[in-house]
């Protein structure tokens, strides 16, 4: 029978912020790793986007090796500690491993996950041969941590910059403690450190300096990975009303800032009893759990069925056992505020599915004379997030999409010479581990336009 990893009880959890998941125990690891038919084609690794050698790391927890199979993973995965957390394996490699035609796909991201914290503190500092080129990388979420690690191992004095004060992008600012904690993003960072990357936090890149300084300071070539950060809304009336929060000030607030822990730390936030939460994606399930957490009755407003819902099954699951109310099939068309401007009700309409549209998900439409009110004092907008606009706004020469995102061309590289881009700014928002296989990407066009251009 498959392992599952242990979750903190329902009524338990929705108390505090703690992690969720317990993860494998060694003997449940073991069993699991035992499992694994060790397939020679492995389907599985086909399925993951950095190409980690499943079987090889699952033998070696099989053998009781788990620091050997970390080891093997960070061949290709410099942050197993938190793809083994947040990563979709059930879209990715468990998708794909041959169990799961009888639905008892190996549990891999546990796996990963176990190898991950049984060995964590030990050192896999490769033997690199310093190149003396500079590279800058602007952006410390995962497609710039991966990226940076990648250069520094081949030996490049790898500069990583970052504008918070703090770095792993949407890693600390965005996915809760409670799915992801803060001390395991800060072990994987600083391995990353150690592998000689030189980490400099409060710098805003197109302010601080601009890319041409940067060039001017000797860096041979730069990624930008600064993310999807830019809050969308829905343009309905009512949505510049007090407690109207984007996803992303609501989880800045509370993730970066420790606002759960005020006045302790210095930073508040301010919600009532009654929090909306608009949106299906994993941003909005997370801000649905932080307000429970936060003690309030939460209803995460979604305009078609779960089914279609973009966030992962798992915490769909964690948020309906926690008491989510998921009011589907329901568009918000207006915030009603009272007199001396805070949110007081959601106006809503019904919907219905119709054909398919351009995603190929079935469109929502309108419900004729369904409006009805939800009593509501906080809304949470996460519908989603646009490419920083930033860089491209001060760079001359640097290309966009009618999307926002910077345009590449196969090998990442911009309409600049020399400056690459992925992750979610070249994207558009997507998911921890596509950013990481465009920061390795990223990582080995670098090394060949240097070699190509430099001759070294
Ligand atoms: P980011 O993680 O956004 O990092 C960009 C970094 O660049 C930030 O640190 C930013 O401060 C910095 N920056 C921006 N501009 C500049 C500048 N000019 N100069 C210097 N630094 C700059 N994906 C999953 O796979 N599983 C999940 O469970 C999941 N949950 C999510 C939950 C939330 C709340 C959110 C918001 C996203 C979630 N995602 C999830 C998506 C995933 O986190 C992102 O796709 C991923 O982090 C993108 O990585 P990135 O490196 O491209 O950008
Ligand atoms: Fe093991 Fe499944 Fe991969 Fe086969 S496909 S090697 S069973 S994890």
């Amino acid at each position: 029978m498959r392992k599952d990893v242990k979750h903190q009880p329902a009524s338990q959890r929705i108390k505090n912020f703690s992690e969720v998941s317990s993860g494998l125990t060694k003997e449940d690891a073991v069993l699991e790793a035992k499992r694994c038919l060790q397939c020679k084609n492995a389907p599985c690794r086909k399925g993951c986007p950095v190409g980690i050698d499943i079987p090889a790391f699952i033998q070696l927890i099989k053998e009781g090796k788990p620091q050997e199979a970390l080891a093997k993973i960070k061949e290709k995965n410099n942050l197993p500690a938190i793809c083994g957390r947040v990563c979709p394996q059930e879209d990715q490699c468990e998708l794909a491993c041959v169990l799961n035609n009888k639905k008892i796909a190996i549990n891999i991201g546990g796996l990963e996950r176990f190898a991950a914290d049984s060995a964590q503190g030990t050192s896999h500092k490769p033997q690199v041969t310093s190149k003396n080129i500079k590279v800058a990388v602007v952006g410390s979420g995962p497609a710039g941590l991966t990226c940076a690690a990648d250069l520094a191992k081949m030996g490049y004095q790898t500069t990583l910059f970052e504008s918070l004060h703090t770095a792993g992008g949407v890693l600390v600012y965005g996915i809760p403690e409670f799915r992801l904690p803060k001390s395991i993003v800060q072990g994987e960072v600083e391995y990353i450190r150690a592998l000689g990357v030189d980490l400099k936090t409060d710098v805003l890149v197109g302010r601080t300096f601009s890319l041409e300084d940067l060039f001017q300071q000797g860096y041979k070539a730069i990624f930008l990975a600064t993310g999807a950060g830019l809050p969308q809304f829905l343009g309905i009336p009512g949505e510049n009303l007090d407690r109207v929060y984007s996803a992303n000030e609501f989880l800045t607030r509370v993730n970066l800032m420790k606002a759960y822990q005020f006045p302790e730390y210095i930073t508040p936030i301010n919600i009532g009893k009654r929090v909306a939460v608009i949106g299906g994606g994993n941003v909005a399930v997370d801000c649905a759990r932080v307000a429970l957490r936060l003690g309030s009755e939460v209803y995460l407003v979604y305009r078609r069925t779960e089914v279609e819902m973009p966030a992962r099954a798992e915490e769909k699951e964690n948020a309906k056992e926690e008491g989510i109310n998921f009011q589907i099939l329901t568009q918000p068309i207006k915030i009603q505020g009272d007199e001396k401007g805070f949110v007081r009700r959601l106006e809503c309409i019904k919907m219905e599915l119709g054909a398919p549209d351009a995603s190929g998900r079935r469109r929502p439409v309108p419900v004729n004379d369904s409006n009805f009110v939800l009593d509501a004092d906080t809304v949470v907008v996460a519908i989603g997030q646009n490419p920083n606009p930033l860089l491209p706004a001060v760079t001359k020469g640097l290309v966009t999409t009618e999307e926002g995102t910077i345009k590449i061309d196969e090998n990442n590289m911009t309409s600049i010479p020399g400056v690459f881009a992925g992750g979610d700014i070249a994207t558009g928002a997507d998911t921890v581990i596509s950013a990481m296989g465009a920061g390795k990407k990223s990582a080995a066009a670098i090394d060949q336009y240097i070699k190509e251009k430099y001759g070294k």
